[in-house]
């Protein structure tokens, strides 16, 4: 019977707490990035270096055969549910999935909990989006197998803010010392919640580039302050491409607007342009969870610095590694 242990914050479903090596992930949720210490953050983005063959298609693996991955999207996906089944077949696992909640028990009134101890019979770990924020968390709570949130509503997108934090230590070599751009929807804006909380264990300087109205939410500014991160918020795109190593642009989330008209607003705000980045700082590497909807000019995509497709490949390996880690594999 597997039991589920709190230590430190991170719940655990295993049948001992591993309480010496907290690095061990066997039966951890992935949730939110907030709980994740630095070595455990370190943790997965070396292993993740070491499947980045596998991730590439350069090399073969079967590190998780014989274990099920079931991939429940409630709310439209194509990178973050493609890219985990990718994880796992090439892990030599297997994927059952649902898309959408119309094919779904959901749909005939089942409740998360129910939905998450009946899958949990035929999976070895759940990957959830699901458009309600904690609605992962209610999932994990029920079930005894790991679940990761694969993004709850304009919560967190933890797996997401890892590939993009591997990302950067390919581009760049090293996060310590790294001015880094924030730009667009901060509000509603999943990946950058989860971001800047895994950003906090380094020595960065943020610059969160938002109209007031989409500005990053007061508890994760705050949180940022105790942590002594430093940043500054601004309205303005040119004062972080001027100044920083990396950009990371995101597009306006309009499926969050209750009124559209709002979001008419505020949907072409940002664009990046090639202009712009030959002007004041031809080095920086340019980064975006995608998609991308008008944020980043085409001819943006010839630059050296252009990293948002090598960010989808980098994804995969983190997944690899998640996967890996929390099936007790690694
Ligand atoms: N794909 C990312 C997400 O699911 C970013 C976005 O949709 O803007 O949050």
């Amino acid at each position: 019977m597997l039991r589920v242990y709190y230590l430190e914050g991170k719940r655990y479903k295993s049948c001992e707490p591993n309480i010496k090596n907290m690095t061990d992930f066997k039966g951890m949720d992935i949730l939110n990035t907030k709980p994740l210490s630095k070595s455990e953050i370190e943790r997965i983005m070396e292993v993740a270096d070491g499947v980045l063959a596998v991730a590439r298609k350069e090399e073969e693996s079967d590190l998780l055969k014989g274990k099920i991955l079931a991939s429940l999207f409630y709310e439209p996906s194509t990178r973050t549910r493609l890219s985990f089944e990718t994880a796992m077949h090439r892990l030599g696992g297997d994927v059952i999935t649902v898309v959408g909640t119309e094919s779904s028990s959901l749909a005939k009134g089942e409740t998360l909990s129910d939905t998450a101890k009946v899958v949990e019979k035929f999976a070895d770990a759940i990957v959830v989006r699901h458009g309600k924020p904690g609605a992962v968390d209610e999932m994990a709570r029920a079930a005894d197998v790991p679940v990761i949130n694969a993004g709850d509503g304009d919560h967190e997108h933890p797996t997401q803010a890892l590939l993009d934090l591997f990302t950067m230590i390919k581009e760049r070599g090293i996060v310590d010392g790294l001015k880094i751009g924030v730009v667009g929807d901060l509000k509603y804006g999943r990946t950058v919640h989860s971001l800047v909380q895994l950003l906090a264990h380094y020595d960065v300087e943020l610059i969160l580039v938002s109209p007031d109205q989409l500005k990053m939410p007061g508890e994760v500014v705050s949180e940022l302050s105790e942590k002594g991160v430093k940043y500054t918020e601004t309205e303005d795109l040119e004062d972080a491409v001027k100044v920083a190593d990396v950009v990371y642009m995101t597009r306006i989330q309009q499926e969050r607007f209750n009124d559209q008209n709002e979001f008419e607003k505020f949907k072409n705000v940002y664009v990046l342009t090639r202009e712009m980045i030959e002007k004041h700082n031809a080095k920086m590497t340019i980064m975006h969870p995608l998609p991308r909807v008008g944020e980043i000019s085409l001819n943006v995509d010839e630059l050296e610095g252009a990293a948002y497709f090598r960010q989808v490949e980098n994804g995969v390996a983190v997944r690899m590694a998640i996967l890996a880690l929390l099936l007790g594999k690694v």
